[in-house]
């Protein structure tokens, strides 16, 4: 008999759609998901787990949200895709506006990568100029220019670079060490006439969570303004998840508690969170910016099923539910797990860092303190990592299958399934500190 694996693998190589969702850093063979619900997702075999991937990010509110599930459907039986504008996608531009200032504009496409990659397009087409930006550990997407020491599933498989990815392309991207000002700024002074845009995630979420260096991102903030560069801000993951202005949001928030005047991006990038667990992203911007677009503009962009209008109902009605008391609760329940698994490893001995960015959060396995770079990140001990995952999985929790992964909560996770999981927690980690 062959196992669902085998199949798999045999028309689909390595037997998925997204190699994040291979078990090849962890070892071991997955079972296909057959629901989702709430906290919970439910196996082929039956089986339920407390998920802690939520689809990577969209599933703030957690999985299949009545009121999500109804818009879907609603709008479904009016059509499922025009090709012409309809009221819904300029009603979640303006959703997304109302909560994000700098995001003047806004257009829609259908993934996190075709956003960064025409954010990439804007800055080259404004400023006439090739070299981008980018910071080891970083994930941009899967784009030719941004696949140079990229983070996420390239972390996972070790591959420094993507095959298939052109020389002449990889020259025109710069690659600094996350965090490091000093590198940012030698950068600038050697190449700044030739740097079109600086990109960055609002907060590293693809290494692990990272939170920026105090001052970072205003630091390039300002040097891309005052060397005529494009700041392009990636809240792909981080935006209406790490609060409810992304990440930009919590330093705005310090900013204008401490009375400093906040910094602001000329590019965002948003998806995941925006389209409630349908294909929507967006990239948004300064109006001359964004002005740039055709058919406004030079820079040409185009989606047969940009702004589909289903997928754009399953966003809308996400964005509508995030109120104050979902972060709320988001943040309760990342500070409860973050804080309880912290303690459960140090009582047993075990050395592991907290990441953190609003309420995002994740565990490095072997390190002692939070790191900043990718190069500190990846003496993770990944080997303990993947004993973790599958007694995790066992005592039923879905874990992110890598260490190099957030793991995402959602307002739906109930005190009663944090408890499982640090029970979880604490039954392996008796084990492991007896093995040592
Ligand atoms: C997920 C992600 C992307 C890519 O989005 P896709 O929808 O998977 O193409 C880009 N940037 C960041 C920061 C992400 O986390």
């Amino acid at each position: 008999m062959t196992t669902f694996s085998e199949r798999a693998a045999a028309i689909l190589p390595g037997g998925v759609n997204s190699p994040v969702r291979a078990w090849n850093g962890v070892g071991g063979e997955p079972t296909p998901l057959a629901s989702a619900h709430g906290s919970r997702v439910t196996d082929a075999e039956g089986r339920e787990y407390v998920d802690l991937i939520g689809s990577w990010g969209p599933a703030i509110l957690g999985h299949a949200h009545p009121t999500v599930v109804q818009a879907v459907q609603e709008a479904a039986a009016a059509g499922l895709s025009f090709g012409a504008t309809a009221t819904r996608e300029v009603e979640l531009a303006e959703e997304i506006r109302g909560r994000y200032a700098p995001a003047e504009r806004v257009r829609l496409v259908s993934t996190g990568t075709e956003a960064t990659m025409t954010a990439i397009r804007i800055a080259r087409g404004a400023t006439g100029r090739d070299v981008i930006v980018k910071f080891a550990g970083c994930y941009h997407g899967h784009s030719d220019s941004l696949l140079v020491a990229a983070g996420s599933g390239l972390a996972t498989a070790g591959v420094p670079d993507s095959a298939g990815v052109t020389k002449g392309t990889a020259v025109d991207t710069l690659v600094l060490p996350y965090g490091d000002e000093q590198a940012l700024t030698d950068a600038f002074a050697e190449h700044g006439q030739s740097i079109a845009a600086v990109i960055t995630e609002a907060a590293p979420c693809n290494m692990g969570v990272v939170q920026p260096p105090r001052g970072f991102n205003r630091l390039i903030s300002t040097l891309c303004r005052n060397e005529g560069a494009v700041m392009i801000l990636d809240e792909v993951l981080t935006g209406f998840r790490a609060g409810p202005s992304g990440y930009w949001g919590v330093e705005r928030d310090q900013d204008l508690a401490a009375g400093v005047e906040p910094w602001q991006p000329d590019l965002v990038t948003f998806g995941k969170v925006i389209g409630g667990g349908m294909p929507v992203a967006a990239v948004g911007g300064r109006q001359d910016l964004m002005e740039q677009l055709a058919p406004l503009g030079p820079v040409y962009q185009a989606g047969t099923l940009s702004g589909n209008p289903v997928a754009v109902a399953a966003g809308l009605a996400t964005m509508r539910l995030l109120t104050e008391d979902v972060y709320a609760r988001v943040a309760a329940a990342a500070d409860r797990l973050a804080g309880g698994v912290s303690g459960i490893l140090a009582d047993a001995g075990i050395t592991h860092a907290v990441g953190r960015a609003g309420t995002l959060f994740s565990i490095f396995w072997g390190l002692a303190d939070a790191p900043v770079t990718f190069e500190h990140v990846s003496r993770q001990d990944t080997a303990q990592f993947g004993r973790f995952f599958h007694a995790m999985n066992a005592a039923g929790v879905y874990l992110p299958p890598s260490a190099y992964e957030a793991w995402f909560v959602s307002q739906a996770h109930s005190p009663a399934d944090l408890d499982l999981v640090l029970d979880a927690v604490r039954a392996w980690a008796a084990a492991e500190s007896a093995r040592a």
